[in-house]
């Protein structure tokens, strides 16, 4: 049986000047799958989900989603939500405004806006926090607006950059936990970059392992932990010798 593929990469290179930052790089992300770029900083985990998002032209390859060329399509277009660690909120509005604000720009109606609004403010548990602005918001709860964002539109990727890398260990935890009810309460495909090893094991459906622009291995976290393809990767998720 074919599985259905949500992101197609194919031949993916990206250079910044000299700088070859992604290289002939190849991945086939499953439809639903919470996938996770795993890699060292620097490696290019950034630059490949800006790729799919469209934030970043590519030098050379092509990007497809649900099947359909975006490569050259503009960012609005592909049907995907980006979640950044430094959230990107807008100050000035409050909750209900920054998590409208996507909307507003489709010409919807009112009524169903708030709809949409209210049911993301319920999922992530922000009702109360509506009226509020940004600044008056904890890291956790500015990174659950971020992600609400993405949830009122509707999307049917989510790229995560690192989302909570900005917050202590504790709310790290919390939000790891949520994260994975959110996945299976939606079955969205989701992307999720970090160097974080432990977020890797205990979020990804898949891991890959990403070094110097090049996935070292693509697998379940069970076998990249107790069969890591190479040395790089045994260290860097840290294997038993
Ligand atoms: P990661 O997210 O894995 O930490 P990045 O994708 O941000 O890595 O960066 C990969 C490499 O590309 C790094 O060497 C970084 O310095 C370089 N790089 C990233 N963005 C730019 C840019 N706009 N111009 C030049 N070099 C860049
Ligand atoms: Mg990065």
């Amino acid at each position: 049986m074919t599985q259905m593929q949500s992101i197609s990469i194919r031949d993916l290179s990206l250079s910044f000047g000299g700088l070859t930052v992604l290289d002939t790089l190849n991945l086939d992300i499953r439809d639903g799958e919470f996938l996770v770029l795993l890699g060292p900083s620097g490696c290019g985990k950034s630059t490949l989900l800006n790729c799919i998002a469209g934030l970043l032209d590519v030098t050379e390859g092509q990007i497809f989603i649900k099947n359909r060329n975006v490569t050259w399509e503009e960012p609005a277009r592909r049907g995907i939500g980006m979640v950044f660690q430094s959230y990107a909120l807008y100050p000035q509005m409050t909750v209900r405004g920054n998590l409208s604000f996507g909307l507003k720009n489709k010409r919807m109606p009112k009524a169903e806006i708030d709809a949409r609004v209210d049911r993301a403010a319920e999922i992530l548990q922000i009702g109360p926090l509506l009226d509020r602005k940004p600044s008056a918001l904890s890291g956790g709860q500015k990174q659950r607006v971020a992600i609400g964002r993405a949830l009122v539109r509707d999307v049917d990727v989510f790229l995560f950059d690192e989302p909570l890398s900005n917050l202590d260990a504790k709310l790290r935890a919390e939000l790891r936990v949520e994260l994975k009810r959110l996945h299976t309460r939606l079955g969205n495909t989701m992307v999720y970059v970090t160097h974080d090893q432990i977020e890797a094991l205990t979020l990804a459906d898949r891991i890959a392992v990403m070094r110097g622009g090049v996935i070292q291995q693509l697998a379940d976290p069970q076998v990249i932990y107790n069969r890591p393809a190479n040395l790089f990767v045994a260290g860097f998720i840290g294997s038993p010798a």
